[in-house]
Parts: structure tokens; C-alpha cells; sequence
């Protein structure tokens, strides 16, 4: 049975939706650029931010950071328990350690009672580039495996310590890899709550895409708690990026939703002007509330039966349509929006 872990007020696991998570890109001694980004994020919906802590010297901004932070915080650490022990001590919810390179295993086991003590969540994390020549051995050259290696013997040092309160992660920026090593590792450790995502998977178009295919294979074998979009562009595009992913595969919505059509020569309107104001005015829907923009009406509205609202080209100017059925008719050169308007619902 699957765990449900707390991170601060944050549920992950059992009976919680996926979780969307980011990483601050802003500098840990910058604390008001880290803070104003923060609350960027949680505009956006992002529900857990990983924070790199390289250095003991930054404790007192970490600890601001917690202190503000509308969001709660998970430290990134490698390589020093002393980093660890002193980013529990700055107030962190959880932290993300590679247990295999804190130390000797007396000061792994202190980094960990530390964490049982005051309620901590531990993310073991490995991606591709953690995996040794001696585990690539073991798993003979296969890759996936080799990474699912790592990370069990990550997860090993915690349990052996009796200490649960663990998510597993195995990311690479190799699709396949990435679900094969997830694959194995939730054979084994599926009652853990699984962080998810495609590493380094670049920017923009291409890198979203990647994304969105990893964590589309990841999310229909039920693998997968919390996840990160990673891109090299600004934290707000990846929280974006991962609901709209979520929002694709039915897997929870925020906002509402908008189809629209991809437009062809029976058209009457030119979809593509309208999607970008459509798409901000659609956001601020209740959740999973469906508009549809349709370039002509004589498919339009069966097309978009779905759509609890939507408007399509006419040779006159607009038709509105609500659950299929036309409602109101607009001259030319109405704004689309404005003929929406009265059929809008509030956010609740
Ligand atoms: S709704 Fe009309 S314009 Fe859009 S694809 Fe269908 S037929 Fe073409």
C-alpha cells in the first residue's frame, strides 16, 4: 500500500494528487530574488521547490527562505552531512541526498536521526550521471538497470536505518532508461511515493515534448507522486508545462480548459488570433471548465460537444454555443471575448 508522506502542509502519496514541484533558479544568498520567485511559482501552482544549498556559509539565507517562503522547501545536498544537518537545522522540510556520498555511515546514520527527530522527508535522488562503472557491471551494461541499482542502494542506507519517510527517484535524460529503471524500482519500492521526471530534457518546444512523453509512459503505469518538468528557461514555463501535461492526460486540472481547432479552408474565424487572449481568460476558470474555439460552425459546435462553452466562425461573425447548442449570434468584428463574457462562469 502506497505511503502517504507530509512535507510541511504539502500531502504526497496515497490519496494526493501528483504533486507539481520546481527548483529555484535564483541564487540561494539572493533572497529576495529567490523570494519573489517563489511567489511566482505559487501563482502558478507549484506545490514543492528544490533549493540548491552548496554551502554552510548560506544557512541564514535558507533559513529566511523558510521562514517566507510560501512554499515549502526541499535543500538540494551533495557530498557534505554537515550541509544537511545544518539545512534540517534552517527549518527545510526535506532534503534531496545522495546517502552514498555523506561521509562515513556514522554521519549518514546522524544526517538521518536528525530527520526522523524533527519529521523531515528525505528524497533520494539519482539521475544517469550518479551511476558507477561497478554498477553498470552489475547490470551489464544495462543502463536503466544500472541506474534502478543505484538508487536501491541509496534507498538500502535508509531502510537499514529503519527510516521511511523516503521518496525514490531515477531520472536520466534517455526516456527509456528513465522508465526502465522506474519500472524496476517501483517492483520493489512502489509503497514509497515516486518523484518523476526527464532530466535535462532541454528548453522550449522540444524539451516540453520530452517531457511530456516520459512522464505520459511514466503516468499509465501508475508510477509517479510528484514531478518536475525540467527545462532550462524560467521555473514558471516548467510548472506551466506540467499542468498542462496533467491537464492532457486527465490527471488534474487547474483552470479551465481550451480546445480549439487547427483550422482549415472552411474557416471563418482565424483561431490562431484568438487562442492566446482565449488562453488567459480560460485559465482563470474553475477547474476543468472546457471552452472550445471553433473556426467555422458547421462542424464547430458537434465537434466541441464536449465543451460546456464555445464560439465559432460564421459567415455573419460569431456563433456562441453552449453544450452544443448555439445560444447567441455576434455581427463581424465582435471580440471573441467579449461574446463569451455573459456565458462565463465565476471561480469559485
Ligand atoms: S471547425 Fe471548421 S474550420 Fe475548424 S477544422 Fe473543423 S471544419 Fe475546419
Amino acid at each position: 500500500m502506497k505511503k502517504t508522506l507530509q512535507i510541511g502542509a504539502l500531502t504526497i502519496g496515497a490519496g494526493a494528487p501528483i504533486r507539481v514541484e520546481s527548483m529555484l533558479k535564483t541564487r540561494l544568498y539572493e533572497t529576495d530574488s529567490c523570494l519573489a520567485q517563489l511567489r511566482q511559482l505559487k501563482d502558478e501552482g507549484c506545490e514543492l521547490v528544490r533549493v540548491a544549498f552548496p554551502d554552510l556559509r548560506l544557512k541564514d539565507s535558507l533559513k529566511t527562505l523558510n521562514e517566507y517562503s510560501p512554499l515549502p522547501l526541499m535543500a538540494d545536498i551533495h557530498f557534505d552531512p554537515d550541509i544537511a544537518v545544518a539545512a534540517i537545522e534552517a527549518g527545510c522540510p526535506s532534503i534531496r541526498i545522495n546517502p552514498g556520498n555523506m561521509g562515513s555511515p556514522e554521519r549518514l546514520t546522524h544526517v538521518v536521526e536528525l530527520a526522523r527527530e524533527r519529521g523531515v522527508v528525505i528524497r533520494i535522488g539519482a539521475n544517469s550521471g550518479s551511476v558507477n562503472n561497478a554498477q553498470l557491471d552489475a547490470a551489464g551494461g544495462d543502463r536503466g538497470a544500472a541506474l534502478a541499482l543505484a538508487v536501491s542502494e541509496q534507498m538500502e542506507m535508509l531502510l537499514s536505518r529503519k527510516f521511511t519517510n523516503v521518496i525514490v527517484s531515477a531520472k536520466s535524460t534517455d526516456i527509456a532508461e528513465t522508465l526502465r529503471a522506474n519500472v524496476l524500482l517501483n517492483k520493489r519500492y512502489g509503497d514509497f511515493p515516486f518523484h518523476v521526471g526527464i532530466t535535462e530534457s532541454g528548453s522550449g518546444m522540444d524539451g516540453m515534448i520530452k517531457s511530456a512523453c516520459g512522464l505520459s509512459r511514466l503516468f499509465a503505469m501508475g508510477i509517479g507522486d510528484t514531478m518536475r518538468v525540467s527545462l532550462s528557461q524560467d521555473p514558471v514555463d516548467e510548472v506551466r508545462a506540467a499542468y498542462s501535461i496533467l491537464r492532457a492526460l486527465d490527471l488534474r486540472q487547474r483552470g479551465g480548459r481550451l480546445i480549439s481547432c487547427p483550422t482549415c479552408g472552411r474557416r471563418q474565424l482565424d483561431v490562431a488570433d484568438v487562442v492566446p487572449e482565449l488562453r488567459e481568460l480560460v485559465a482563470q476558470l474553475p477547474d476543468g471548465f472546457t471552452v472550445a474555439v471553433m473556426g467555422c460552425e458547421v462542424n464547430g459546435p458537434r465537434e466541441a460537444r464536449h465543451a460546456q462553452l464555445g464560439i465559432a466562425g460564421s459567415p455573419a461573425g460569431l456563433v456562441v454555443f453552449r453544450e452544443g447548442e448555439i445560444v447567441a449570434r455576434v455581427e463581424k468584428g465582435a471580440s471573441v471575448v467579449d461574446a463569451l463574457r455573459p456565458y462565463l462562469p465565476k471561480k469559485s
